[in-house]
């Protein structure tokens, strides 16, 4: 069964992909857009029988595409990058109905992303050179194997890019794949899925299954044909995906929440700060890797405030679609309470609301952006992710408070520092607990570094040859020296 919907002039199949074809589920749940609560499709309810049928399609098809080699895999990766520039609108369109994401950003920065995600690891996989030595009297060769079938978990935010960031790899590294998008923003996986077919990969290689993390997913990171888990969304199902995964002895990666800092020295560039911190407000400051803590030196607090307000005069809340929005509304309405929900308990336990702390209009789901000084450093607001246009703002008396202020949560996913310099940078980035750190700029990423989250922002590192290396079993061949052909 191929049921297409009409999403924005793209007709997206609203069935899972299982072993290279379409099929339905006899229920559907619906997928809505934040943008204006219309009903964008009624998607597949996957069960566990729907799992089971992926996960064993993707077992079926691993021996042909490991087999394959990492040079013709990268002919095929790099027509599925192909495919995605050429569809870039598409994408971009239904993504930004899908998540809120703002369209224009889709389409310049996020969706041309996801492509590259595709060529780097082709290349990268292609280019590996087997680590060989000698020693006691043999030569060691480690050999990178693919794993075999992995299951991709992601979240409702920047879907279609988080789920090539994982898909990529997974097929370069010579593994089949089941990919299970989040039932809020389900459609772009519904895409890569007809991408990938057109790209003519062999059917099972790549998978999607549609449905709810409690009923599918949780099917899916049960079932013991796995050989790989990549999961990315919050600590709460981290924690139980990780408990599936250890009843199998399954390696698993988890990239889960952030609740990152954003320090500001006294030295800092005050406008550069100002202007980078007005960026946490992006996508509805539904992003996992912002700096949602502000931590200013005591001494310029005033100042940098002021120049925090002036930059925020800048962003448009409004439809996505249009070029001159920056601010999005929420996900969902559960989000959006949720959201409600933590600024109102900061509120009824005497943290200050400096500006925000409302809806935007009572008929929509946009949050105004809004900073928050808390009434102490253990406050609920400090201390969970919010995951919405919520910053707080503390301040520090010297680096010692600032390095303690940043360490002091659960997290450990990124950080940002502002000052200028480079001997300070360098002591706080040595000091502070966090998978990546920014100073002086944002979002910059290099494919091949290695990006993960510490404490309860995650376990192990993609990216790279880091990725390469977790969707392989890495393989080490010794042979006797003097062993000789014939
Ligand atoms: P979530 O944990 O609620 O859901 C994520 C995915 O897990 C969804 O596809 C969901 O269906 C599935 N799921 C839920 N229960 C499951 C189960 N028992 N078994 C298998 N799958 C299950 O997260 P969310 O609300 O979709 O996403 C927001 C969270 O993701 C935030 O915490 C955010 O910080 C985090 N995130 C982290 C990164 C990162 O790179 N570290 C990136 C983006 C988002």
């Amino acid at each position: 069964m191929n049921t297409r919907v009409d999403v924005a002039g793209v007709a997206v199949a609203t069935g899972h992909f299982i072993d290279g074809t379409r099929r339905g589920s006899p229920t559907t749940f619906e997928d809505r857009t934040p943008l204006n609560w219309d009903l964008l499709a009624e998607v597949s309810r996957g069960d566990a029988g729907d799992a089971r049928d992926a996960v064993r399609a993707a077992r079926n098809a691993s021996a042909t595409w490991a087999a394959l080699g990492p040079d013709v895999r990268r002919d095929y990766l790099h027509r599925i990058a192909d495919l995605i520039d050429e569809r870039n609108h598409d994408l971009a369109v239904v993504e930004c109905l899908d998540t809120g994401m703002l369209e224009a950003s889709l389409r310049e920065r996020v969706i041309g992303r996801a492509a590259r995600n595709f060529r780097a690891y082709a290349d990268l996989a292609r280019d590996y050179q087997p680590r060989r030595w000698s020693s006691h009297g043999t030569t060691n060769t480690v050999l990178r194997m693919p794993a075999g079938p992995t299951v991709v978990i992601t979240p409702w935010n920047a879907p279609f890019m988080l789920a090539t960031w994982k898909v990529a790899p997974a097929l370069a590294a010579g593994n089949t794949v089941v990919l299970k998008p989040a039932e809020w923003s389900p459609l772009s996986a519904s895409l890569l899925a007809d991408i990938v077919f057109d790209a003519g990969l062999p059917p099972g290689v790549f998978n999607v299954v549609q449905g709810l993390g409690d009923e599918v997913g949780a099917a899916l990171v049960a079932d013991p044909l796995v050989r790989r888990i990549s999961f990315t969304g919050s600590p709460e199902t981290g924690r139980r995906i990780g408990v599936a995964a250890a009843a199998n002895l399954v390696p698993f990666t988890a990239e889960l929440g952030g609740k990152g800092p954003f320090l500001v020295f006294a030295d800092a560039d005050l406008d550069a700060a100002a202007r980078q911190a007005a960026v946490m407000y992006d996508d509805a400051g539904q992003v996992c890797l912002a700096g949602t803590r502000l931590l200013v030196d005591a001494r310029v607090r005033d100042e940098f405030v002021a120049r925090f307000e002036a930059a925020l005069a800048h962003h448009v809340l409004g439809d996505s679609r249009a070029a001159t929005t920056t601010i999005a509304p929420l996900i969902h309405p559960d989000h959006l309470a949720r959201v409600e929900g933590f600024v109102e308990r900061a509120r009824r336990a005497g943290d200050r609301i400096v500006f925000g702390g409302r809806r935007w209009r009572t008929d929509g789901l946009w949050y105004e952006p809004t900073l928050i000084e808390p009434h102490a450093g253990d406050a609920e607001i400090v201390q969970r992710e919010v995951f919405g246009p919520v910053l707080t703002l503390q301040t520090f008396v010297d680096e010692d408070q600032a390095v303690s202020l940043a360490n002091a949560t659960d997290y450990g996913l990124s950080a940002i520092v502002f000052t200028r310099s480079r001997e300070r940078a360098d002591r706080v980035a040595g000091a502070i607990r966090a998978g990546t750190i920014w100073t002086n700029c944002f979002l910059v990423r290099d494919l091949t570094a290695p990006f993960g989250g510490a404490g309860i922002s995650g376990i192990g590192r993609e990216g790279g040859d880091y990725a390469l290396d977790f969707y392989s079993d890495l393989t080490t061949y010794q042979v006797k020296d003097g062993t000789t052909n014939g």
